[in-house]
């Protein structure tokens, strides 16, 4: 039917088929709400496409699907090693089609086409296949106790599971939630930000033609406060994996409260990123440009909040400012030599120039930036990289997370004082130090309240390990083996031996 399809050509002159319906039970389908959601190009400010949104209803259907998928004919007792082959299978076909993902996730979402080539469809398949290996290596215990009793654990699936991601890695975020869901035996209903639908809709179709049974993934475009939260709140879904903001996982968590869900969030952050006097400040300059400026800053574990011992404070600064002028290149995303495209949308462009206004008004020094640049096509939403010094602690802009090009930079004295002022957040999901001394970043990582530390780098993140926050910053972990402990439940088995 055209009304869930059309034929696309992208600003880089690759034609394709864009789904635009809802995917349940491996079809495309129209909305019964009857809503329908425009998606925007952030460079050009130009509309896209017009996709299905979903309602309460278009949730229902989803999830009876997923149920009727978990339980007959049961995806939860296909063989391991057959779960982990689909997977496999869905790996290769990304790769075969990672040139038509990369195309529309720069174009839905305005990163540069050769990081959401090489980093983001790269990091699908990386996750995929890597959740493909562990689909028949999971596995529960034989636990000791007497004689008389053998007690074993089984890590059964979880069940129907609804994931809510962001816009700001579609693709990545979708597989990170699917791989581990799929690999454990679960169903989902996945729901794609509304302003960046169009790549997880075309990832739908390659699940289907991996082999997935209908039910198994069903992918819904709609708003948070509707879709999203009949997704939270539905009785037959038994867990909910979200990444976005903490104010929305606070929400989220309330909603699921209604079944008592089993729930993972990965939420906000403001992680600091310390710089040691004893640095290689070469290096440090480097990662902490990347570690905030890369993704338009649209990076929750963005180091933004950068904290230099005094003595190579000023140092530091100018380092960095020659790291924006020789990197920072703003453009079309489409170009091979831009860095930085758009925000993904008027309001996130907006909130950061909110936060701009906010920073000159508590009196912090701009230093760099904090302006739209509009000299690509004379729209589309660029900011400049921006850098405030002088910042204090209690600034609005030292304490939220503001998800732009944007990054405050203060100094300390000493490690004791180091290490109190990063852990002085509401936040804990990431955290940078760079030392050259080997014991004190050992002990500073140990001392710093956040899931992930690196020490002489910033965002290097890997699928083989876990990710995931403290405090506000989350619940849970996502990546790794860790990442299987969101998507099963451990049974535990006692047998009678005693004979009486
Ligand atoms: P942002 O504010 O940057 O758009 P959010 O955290 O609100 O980020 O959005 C992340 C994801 O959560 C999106 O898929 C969005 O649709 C969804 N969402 C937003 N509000 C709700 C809600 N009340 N219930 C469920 N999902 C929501």
């Amino acid at each position: 039917m055209s009304d869930l399809f059309v034929d696309l050509t992208a600003p880089n002159g690759r034609k394709y088929k864009q789904p635009i319906g809802l995917f349940i039970n491996n079809e495309f389908v129209g909305a019964k709400s009857g809503k329908k959601i425009t998606t925007i190009n952030p460079t050009d400010e130009r509309e896209i496409a017009t996709v299905h949104a979903a309602g309460s209803d278009d949730v229902d259907i989803a999830v009876k699907a997923a149920r009727k998928a978990f339980k007959d004919p049961s995806w939860r007792d296909v063989a391991t090693s057959t779960r982990g082959g689909l997977l496999n299978k869905l790996a290769k076909l990304v790769e075969e089609h990672a040139e038509v993902l990369a195309t529309i996730e720069t174009w839905d979402n305005g990163k540069p086409y050769s990081v959401a080539l090489g980093e983001d469809v790269k990091g699908v398949v990386d996750v995929f296949r890597y959740y493909a290996g562990w689909a028949d290596k999971i596995h529960g215990q034989v636990i000791d106790t007497t004689p008389n009793k053998f007690a074993y654990t089984i890590r059964e699936p979880v069940g129907v599971c609804g994931q809510i991601i962001p816009w700001n890695y579609p693709l990545s975020m979708a597989s990170w939630k699917l791989g581990p869901a799929l690999a454990c035996g679960n169903t989902t209903v996945i729901k794609a930000a509304e302003q960046t639908p169009l790549s997880i809709l075309y990832l739908a179709t390659l699940i289907k033609e991996a082999g997935f049974p209908p039910g198994v993934v069903n992918i819904l475009n709609g708003y948070g406060q509707e879709a999203g939260a009949a997704i939270a709140t539905h009785p037959d879904v038994d867990k909910i994996a979200f990444t976005g903001s903490t104010a929305t996982g606070r929400q989220i968590m309330k909603l699921a409260s209604v079944n008592m869900k089993n729930i993972t969030l990965e939420t906000g952050g403001k992680s600091p990123l310390i710089v040691f006097d004893d640095a290689n400040l070469e290096q440090a300059a480097k990662w902490a440009h990347s570690g905030v400026m890369e993704n338009s800053g649209q990076i929750c574990t963005a180091t933004s909040r950068i904290l230099v011992q005094d003595v190579v404070y000023d140092k530091f600064v100018e380092l960095y400012k020659e790291k924006i002028k020789l990197i920072s290149k703003i453009g079309d995303p489409f170009k091979d030599d831009t860095f930085q495209g758009p925000q993904v949308s008027k309001a996130q462009y907006e909130r950061v120039l909110g936060y701009i206004e906010a920073g000159k008004k508590e009196g912090a020094t701009l230093t760099t930036g904090g302006v739209p640049y509009k000299d690509v096509n004379g729209k589309g939403f660029f900011i400049e990289p921006t850098i405030f010094t002088n910042v204090k602690d209690n600034m609005t802009i030292y304490r939220e997370e503001v998800f732009g090009p944007f990054v405050v930079i203060s100094s300390f004295k000493t490690e004791e004082e180091a290490i109190d002022r990063a852990n002085d957040t509401t936040y804990g999901l990431g955290a940078a130090v760079f030392t050259q001394n080997i014991t004190r970043g050992h002990k500073i990582a140990r001392r710093i309240e956040s899931g992930t530390v690196w020490i002489n780098s910033s965002n290097d993140s890997d699928f083989r390990i876990p990710f995931g926050g403290f405090k506000q910053s989350g619940i849970g972990r996502e990546l790794g083996e860790a990442g299987l402990a969101a998507y099963t439940n451990t049974k535990a088995v006692h047998v009678n031996l005693s004979g009486c």
